[in-house]
């Protein structure tokens, strides 16, 4: 006999996010990824343990909380409550959640440290996972990424500010003697990251050789103090990486509760962009610990907006919360899950959002299902008919074989995590149905009494096809096909049906029906989508429901606004810090090997300043001499492709490409004239 609790186990995690800010659609996206896995294994008979939660540490939130003049803890606080919202908004069956501010999780964090040090006395001198060393080197904290290792000064990679430097002694982890060991990893497991072309270029990395990376900081007070000497708190990535053991149960290895029997992870999710950090460091983590390793990193692409990569500082972040309000929340997951080609970038519009909800949801799948329910109501008598061998019409479509076959590719593409597909065969099911229908004309056969047995057959096989779309539908729409199922009169939830047992002739004959009821009523595109970038526009600017692309006040190279709340305010006080002062063009020339940037000289009264601006795309050099312009004269001095950038050119940023419009006057002022 097989005990209920004896299920094989299934566990997954999305990334743990950092609570500066609140969830985009990019987001979102990985959390309805890994829902959609979750209701899947749930329906192919697994218990399944479903992660997620918030990083709350770091110096990034550090700034953010001082920004708004609050402590780190309330600024963590608000926004944690933001993600749950969301998550419940969004239909999320999370099981467990960890806050990486939990002290059950600061003790796992330490933890795990103190099983590397006991593991690193058995271990040779310079062959110690865990050493003390000065550390010097330029970090973005926006990022929480190392820009290089080395003093000079740096720019970020992914984001473009400039690197801060850090100099302190550090804990350092010996990442470089587990080079070997993560090679033999990657080549007994040939799944370990998926897709196999981001497997290759981790490979590479670690080919490459592995530096050491520091692992504490002395400069942060916000995070988890380091066992046994406090003055350090752990560097993010180790703290935040520990919580996919700490969220179950992790406590030292000797004494975790009952949840850690889910460990190892047989999935962790996220976007390309943090793959190292979990196909890398994780793994090596663990095994100086001498804890069992993940056994599969599942990485997606970039969604895109229009596009363009979504960022706060372009103003094109699409917010969930919009949509599921005017569409409900199956048509966002529905439209990520089959628009993004699962591991590739993908591209979200609102106008291919609403085109695929009203053909696919409206008139795909919800208009089958009220043709069905409504025929069985009226020429039925409101119950199941049952099918009659022999009694079919003629038809090229031969039930159950579409509905088999549909079957059979939903679950190889689930398996595959090809949602786009496995959405597809369902899809693919509707339409033959619809066909079927077409071809086969039930309310015909329903006005001859003779043809009654061919009527109930053909509705039958219309039934028992919806019926499986259903069902293979419903990981990605949980709502609407529980709701079809319940006005299909089937007791229970649909979660409960296994995907793998599916099998034709489910529904019983006889059944009695529920009323009919539309499930996604057809929208107007142009009334829906402003409704939507109405709500998009008060969440970027709360209590104003303009245009929301607010000009960012920022060209002189690549700095955009940091990473605030939206809504934030500042006081006088703050803004008095910012020397703006009015400048006249003498000269202006390219930089060489930078298609956008231009070196121009800026006569502010006392001095002629050098500055390097972004502007190359939307202005010539020569049109810019004689300009008067507006500058940001006190900021520090940096370098941009080498070449020394000496305060801020400031421009509006216009449209989604944001071009550069030069901010100037109308009446005349001289040189160095201070604004406020
Ligand atoms: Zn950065």
């Amino acid at each position: 006999m097989i005990a209920a609790n004896d299920k094989p186990k299934f566990y997954l995690t999305t990334p743990i996010y950092y609570a500066n800010s609140r969830p985009h659609v990019g987001s979102a996206y990985t959390t309805i990824v890994c829902d959609v896995i979750a209701r899947y294994k749930r329906m192919c008979g697994y218990e399944v343990a479903y992660l997620t939660g918030t990083d709350e540490h770091g110096v990034n939130i550090e700034r953010a909380a001082e920004k708004q003049g609050i402590g780190p803890a309330e600024l963590v606080d608000r926004n944690q409550k933001i993600f749950l919202e969301l998550w419940k908004l969004l239909g999320i069956q999370y099981t467990h959640f960890i806050r990486t501010t939990e002290t059950r999780h600061a003790r796992a964090v330490q933890n795990l440290v103190r099983r590397t040090l006991y593991r690193d006395r058995e271990r040779g001198a310079g062959q110690k996972a865990i050493y003390k060393a000065k550390y010097e080197g330029r970090y973005c904290i926006y990022d929480n990424l190392y820009v290089s290792d080395s003093p000079e000064p740096a720019d970020c990679p992914t984001c473009g500010r400039p690197g801060e430097l850090v100099s302190e002694e550090n804990y350092f982890f010996r990442l470089s003697a587990f080079q070997e060991r993560l090679q033999e990893l990657y080549a007994k497991n040939p799944q370990f990251v998926v897709p196999d072309f981001r497997f290759n270029e981790v490979k590479s990395f670690v080919d490459a050789g592995l530096r050491d990376i520091s692992i504490s900081r002395k400069s942060i007070k916000w995070g988890i103090p380091w066992p046994e000497d406090p003055e350090h708190v752990f560097y993010v990535w180790y703290d935040a990486l520990t919580s996919y053991i700490s969220g179950i149960g992790f406590v030292d290895g000797e004494h975790d509760g009952p949840d850690f029997k889910f460990w190892p992870a047989d999935i962790h999710a996220m976007g390309k962009e943090i793959i190292r950090f979990h196909a890398v460091y994780w793994p090596a983590f663990l095994m100086a610990a001498g804890v069992a390793l993940p056994k599969q990193i599942v990485a997606h692409g970039w969604l895109l907006f229009e596009q363009e990569k979504m960022s706060k500082s372009k103003g094109n972040v699409a917010y969930p919360e919009p949509i599921v309000r005017v569409l409900g929340n199956d048509a966002l997951r529905y439209y990520l899950l089959r628009e993004v080609v699962f591991g590739h970038d993908g591209n979200f519009s609102r106008d291919a959002l609403l085109t695929r909800y009203n053909a696919d949801l409206a008139n795909g799948l919800g208009n089958l299902a009220s043709r069905v329910l409504t025929m069985i109501q009226n020429y039925c008598g409101g119950t199941i008919p049952a099918s009659t061998a022999g009694e079919s019409p003629e038809s090229k479509y031969l039930f159950p074989a579409p509905a088999d076959q549909a079957r059979n590719s939903a679950i190889r593409a689930y398996e595959d995590f090809n949602f786009s597909a496995a959405v597809g065969a369902a899809w693919e099911l509707v339409s033959v149905a619809d066909r079927y229908l077409v071809e086969t004309k039930p309310w015909e056969l329903a006005e001859n009494s003779e043809k009654r047995r061919s009527m109930n057959t053909v509705l039958s096989h219309a039934v028992g096809a919806l019926h499986f779309a259903l069902v293979l539908a419903h990981p990605v729409i949980p709502e609407a096909t529980q709701r079809i199922w319940e006005q299909l009169g089937q007791p229970g939830k649909i979660a409960d049906q296994r995907i793998d047992r599916l099998q034709w002739g489910g529904l019983k004959p006889g059944t009695r029906i529920g009323k009919p009821e539309g499930v996604f009523p057809r929208m107007d595109k142009k009334e829906a989508s402003e409704r939507i970038e109405t709500m998009e526009n008060e969440i970027r600017n709360p209590g104003s429901t303009q245009p929301a692309s607010a000009p960012a006040p920022a060209t002189g190279g690549a700095a955009p606004a940091a990473a605030s709340a939206p809504g934030a305010k500042i006081g006088i006080e703050d803004f008095a810090k910012i020397e703006l002062r009015v400048g006249i063009v003498k000269s202006a020339e390219k930089v060489a090997g930078a298609d956008k940037l231009l070196k121009v000289m800026v006569d502010i009264g006392e001095e002629v300043r050098q500055i390097v601006a972004g502007i190359a795309t939307a202005y010539t050099p020569e049109e810019l001499v004689g300009r008067k312009l507006v500058i940001v004269a006190n900021l520090a001095p940096r370098k941009l492709r080498g070449v020394e950038s000496n305060g801020m050119i400031v421009a509006a940023s216009v449209g989604p490409e944001g071009r550069p419009v030069l901010c100037t006057f109308t009446e005349d002022v001289p040189a160095g004239a201070k604004l406020k």
